[in-house]
C-alpha cells in the first residue's frame, strides 16, 4: 500500500475553480460522486447555491443516519505541550499555567459529565508524551470503560502497536487532524516539535486504522489556508481511507478558529457560510462520513444546522484541563462559542424533530473486533 499524499494545491485549483451552476445542478442529480465533484460543489458556483446544497445533504444524511444526533464531551487532561504551532494557546512559547490532571481528576471529570448524561467522551492533550503517554491512558481507559460507551482520544501520534495497546485498553477511536493540507503553510505554522513534520503526521490516521481503532475523526483548522483547496484535499484523504481501511469509521471535524492565548490572526478567516458549504460539500461527497460540529460554534448556528448534515455535537464543553470540577480555571485551549450544557442541547434537537443520542455503541460489540 502505497502512503497517502496530497498534491500540490495548484494541481487542483482549474477543477474548483472553473465549473458554473450547470455543473453543480448536475452533480447534485447525482448520486455516486467521483473526487472532481467534491471541486465543483466547493467552487465559488456552489457558494451561490446553498439552499440546494443543504436540501440534498439533508435527503442523504436522513437516509444514512435518520433523524439521530450524537452527544460528546471532551475532556482535557493537560495543557502542557512539546510543539510549537502559533494558532495555539497551549503552544510551548505561551505562558500560560499549564496543569496534567492526575488520573483520580481525570476521572473526576469524567464523572461529572456522566452523571450529566455523557456516555461518549473525548480525551483531549496537548502533546508532551512525557506528561500523558501510552500508560497513563490505557491506564484511564481500563479505569473508566465500563462508564462509558466509547472513549476517543486527541493526543500526541503513536505508533500502531501502541494504538493497538489503547484499543486494547479500551479506547475506541482516534482523532488526529492534519491541520492545514497546505505543506507550505503547515511548514510555516508548526515551528518545532514531532508535528513540524508534515508527512510524519499525514500517516498518523492510516497507523490508527491499521491498529484496528473503531474510528479515526480527521480535518483541518478553518483559517489557516484556502477552505476550498484544504476541503478537496481532505475529500481526497478521505477517499484514501475509505479505500483501504473500509471497515473503519470515519468522521471529519470543522474547528474553525477562535481566539486564543498568544493572539494569532488567521491568515485566511472563514465565516459560516464557508463552514456550511464545507460541511454540506462533504455530505453529498460521502454519504457515510461522520461530520462533527463542535461547541467552537455558536448556538444559533448550530441550532440551524440540525438536520443538514451534521451527524454529531459536543454539548456544555470546557477546554480547561480540570474545569468541570472547578469552573473557574484558567488555561483554555480555545473560546468556546455555546455553552449550553447537555439537556439544553438535546431539547434544542428534539424541538427539531430530531433524536439526541448517548450512546451509540457497547463495548460488548469492541470484544467481538
Ligand atoms: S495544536 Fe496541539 S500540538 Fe500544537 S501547540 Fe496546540 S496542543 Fe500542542
Amino acid at each position: 500500500m502505497s502512503p497517502f499524499t496530497v498534491p500540490d494545491f495548484s494541481e487542483f485549483q482549474a477543477l474548483i475553480h472553473t465549473p458554473t451552476s450547470t455543473d453543480v445542478e448536475a452533480v447534485l442529480a447525482r448520486d455516486k460522486l467521483h473526487i472532481n465533484d467534491l471541486a465543483t460543489l466547493l467552487s465559488p458556483a456552489a457558494s451561490e447555491m446553498l439552499p440546494a446544497l443543504a436540501a440534498r445533504s439533508a435527503v442523504i444524511t436522513g437516509q444514512r443516519f435518520g433523524h439521530t444526533i450524537q452527544l460528546y464531551a471532551p475532556v482535557y487532561v493537560s495543557s502542557f505541550c512539546a510543539n510549537k504551532c502559533v494558532y495555539c494557546g497551549f503552544s510551548a512559547e505561551n505562558k500560560i499555567e499549564r496543569r496534567v490532571l492526575t488520573l483520580d481528576e481525570v476521572e473526576v471529570e469524567m464523572n461529572i459529565l456522566a452523571d450529566q448524561g455523557f456516555n461518549h467522551i473525548l480525551l483531549v492533550s496537548g502533546e508532551a508524551p512525557a506528561k500523558v503517554g501510552v500508560d497513563y491512558l490505557a491506564e484511564l481507559a481500563r479505569r473508566t470503560r465500563a462508564r462509558f460507551a466509547a472513549i476517543t482520544i486527541e493526543v500526541q501520534p503513536l505508533s500502531t502497536e501502541e494504538y493497538r495497546t489503547l484499543f486494547e485498553a479500551g479506547i475506541t477511536g482516534v482523532a488526529v487532524y492534519q491541520e492545514t493540507y497546505d505543506r507550505g503553510v503547515y511548514d510555516a505554522v508548526h515551528l518545532s516539535g514531532n508535528k513540524a513534520d508534515y508527512d510524519y503526521r499525514l500517516k498518523v490516521p492510516a497507523r490508527v486504522a491499521e491498529a484496528g481503532m473503531r474510528e479515526v475523526g480527521i480535518g483541518f483548522l478553518m483559517g489557516l489556508a484556502d477552505w476550498r483547496s484544504e476541503g478537496f484535499a481532505l475529500g481526497l484523504h478521505l477517499q484514501w481511507l475509505r479505500k483501504h481501511f473500509w471497515r473503519t469509521n470515519l468522521t471529519v471535524s470543522f474547528p474553525r478558529m477562535r481566539p486564543a492565548e498568544g493572539a494569532f490572526d488567521p491568515p485566511q478567516p472563514t465565516g459560516e457560510k464557508e463552514l456550511t458549504q464545507l460541511l454540506l460539500a462533504l455530505r453529498i461527497f460521502d454519504h457515510d462520513v461522520g461530520l462533527v460540529l463542535s461547541t467552537r460554534e455558536e448556538k444559533r448556528y448550530r441550532n440551524g444546522m440540525i438536520g443538514l448534515g451534521p451527524t454529531r455535537y459536543s454539548a456544555g464543553s470546557c477546554t480547561a484541563p480540570g474545569g468541570y470540577a472547578n469552573p473557574d480555571l484558567a488555561g483554555e485551549q480555545f473560546s468556546v462559542g455555546d455553552h449550553r450544557d447537555l439537556q439544553t442541547v438535546c431539547d434544542s434537537i428534539r424541538k427539531r424533530g430530531h433524536d439526541p443520542v448517548c450512546k451509540d455503541w457497547d463495548a460488548t460489540f469492541q470484544k467481538g473486533l
